[in-house]
């Protein structure tokens, strides 16, 4: 029989070395046993096992050696030579419970931003009816509370139900939001479910009852705000062209302190980076350290290359430099047992420890749905109102057929240049939406990302294997599975490896 090592990814950091088994999405530390025998079986072809046993047979350790080469073979290291590695197309058992439902209360906001893909070329979806009138701005509460039936329906036996309000900006529907989490919660009590909420907000209309009601109902809030005065403004302004930083820092400050005072669950901030304003580092300084979020996301503008504050080529580069920066002072962190709230790296960092292998880049159409103020239901809040991307609607119920052959299409089996690529199980071909927006095909992998998602993700595997050496400890935060599935709008976890850093090899 021949074995050859499968794909992987090996690194060496403060000269220990680790690889990352793609097929099995595990990180494993390696001994000089394991060290030469993935260079005994990394060759073209593969190597005939009976002939390395024979060249192996007058070694001291050739026990040692056998039971580590089993190892890797279980961990999928080293499989019989010309299988292929990809997960086989299969999909979960269907109809999959929900467990999130993205809500667009709304389509209007009181701000203008300048790079809002509500408004820009990314938008896809069409807010006006077949016989040519313009759909609902706002969502009802009936529509709101049907949807919340839909969810609780959807979810069949799965306990935990997660809420997600979206905009347009979310508090312009207060009212609608209100009627939708007192009625989840009384059919959370009256079905013994756990239902938790999360909203995404400019945070001009955190009045002093909005935040009231957000820290008793424990909201995971995602405030978008873009740095220091002057780089927030300059994008983030209201339609007189006024920026709006000085509005909402007080009531940003306000809500931190008392969510504080109510061991509330975690505030992010969301930045958008654009063209020149790629500092990372000094915008993470100011949210996390002087404003007090606990969590800093950074997400690159999606734009057309020709708007003035589309990223280029040499920014996005900027942007993993200062991502690496900033990774420093997570190992820091790390390594004295604290947390740290680079969100972009604890997602990573949570995934890689986890074995996570996605079929699918992401929830939509699975765990996930979105819903368009007037019921439709979208695979995620960016498909809402796309009729392409229509899969029913939330007071007739889910087209089970359409959500199928999306899933199949989209499933990693089908993305056949993902196949050799290393960062496959946590990227999986990327973001639906943004296949459909760059090749008019949602199901289409991001190929004109990939070198530097490949670098992205080597920079997170050298970050968790400096950890795993300075702190192994630290990692525990990332073990509970149901946490991270709430936090990561419960995405499939398929195909996973075991949890964390195997032993040395
Ligand atoms: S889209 Fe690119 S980076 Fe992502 S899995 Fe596919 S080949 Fe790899
Ligand atoms: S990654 Fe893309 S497709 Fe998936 S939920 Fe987010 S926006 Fe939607």
């Amino acid at each position: 029989m021949k074995l050859a090592a499968s794909l992987h990814r090996r690194f060496v950091v403060d000269d220990v070395s680790y690889v990352y088994a793609t097929g099995s999405a595990a990180v494993l530390r390696l001994d000089d046993v394991s060290t030469s025998l993935l260079d005994a079986f990394a060759v073209e072809g593969g190597r005939n096992l009976a002939e390395w046993e024979s060249d192996n047979a007058d070694a001291d350790d050739l026990v040692d050696r056998k039971a580590t080469l089993d190892q890797m073979v279980a961990m999928g290291l080293v499989r019989p030579a010309g299988e292929t590695a990809p997960p086989a197309s299969k999909l979960p058992p269907m109809p999959f419970p929900l467990a999130t439902l993205v809500l667009n209360v709304t389509n209007k906001c009181n701000l203008s931003c300048t790079y809002c893909y509500e408004y820009g070329e990314d938008r896809i979806a069409d807010s006006t009816r077949a016989d040519g009138t313009v759909k609902a701005p706002m969502m009802s509460a009936e529509t709101a509370c049907q949807s919340v039936d839909f969810l609780f329906e959807s979810a069949a036996a799965r306990r935990d139900v997660t809420i997600t309000f979206f905009g347009g900006e979310t508090l312009l529907n207060f009212g609608t939001i209100k009627a939708a989490v007192e009625h989840a919660e009384e059919r959370a009590r009256a079905e013994d479910k756990l239902v938790g909420f999360s909203l995404t907000t400019n945070a001009t209309l955190l009045t002093d009852e909005v935040v009231d009601f957000l820290v008793s109902h424990r909201f995971g809030v995602n405030v978008s705000i873009d740095g220091d005065q002057k780089t927030h403004d300059r994008h983030r302004t209201f339609k007189s062209g006024r920026g709006s930083y000085e509005m909402i820092v007080p009531r940003i400050k306000g809500f931190i302190a008392r969510n504080k005072a109510a061991d509330g669950r975690p505030i992010g901030a969301r930045v958008t980076l654009t063209a020149g304003m790629t500092g990372v580092c000094e915008i993470y300084a100011h949210l996390h350290g002087e404003l007090g979020f606990d969590e800093v996301g950074f997400a690159p503008v999606t734009s057309a290359k020709e708007n003035d504050y589309a990223l280029s080529d040499e920014n996005y580069w900027q942007i993993l430099d200062e991502f690496a920066a900033l990774a420093e002072d997570y190992v820091v962190a790390a390594a004295e047992d604290r947390p740290h709230g680079f969100s972009n790296l604890n997602d990573v960092l949570r995934e890689l420890h986890q074995g996570i292998n996605k079929a699918h880049p992401c929830g939509a159409g699975l765990g996930l749905l979105g819903v368009s103020t007037e019921g439709e239901l979208g695979l995620c809040h960016r498909f809402v109102e796309s009729g392409e991307h229509e899969v029913g609607n939330v007071a007739t119920g889910l087209d089970e057929e359409k959500r199928r052959e999306f899933l199949e299409a989209g499933h990693i089996s089908t993305k056949v240049a993902c196949h050799e690529c290393f960062a496959r199980p946590l990227c999986s071909g990327g973001c639906y939406h943004e296949a459909y927006v760059r090749y008019e095909d949602a199901t289409k992998p991001n190929l004109h990302y990939c070198e530097w998602i490949r670098a992205w993700t080597d920079l997170g595997l050298r970050t968790y294997g400096r950890i795993m050496n300075a702190n192994p400890g630290y990692m525990a935060r990332f073990e509970d599975r149901r946490a991270a599935a709430v936090a990561a709008a419960h995405e499939p976890i398929e195909n996973t490896a075991p949890a964390g850093t195997e032993p040395t090899l």
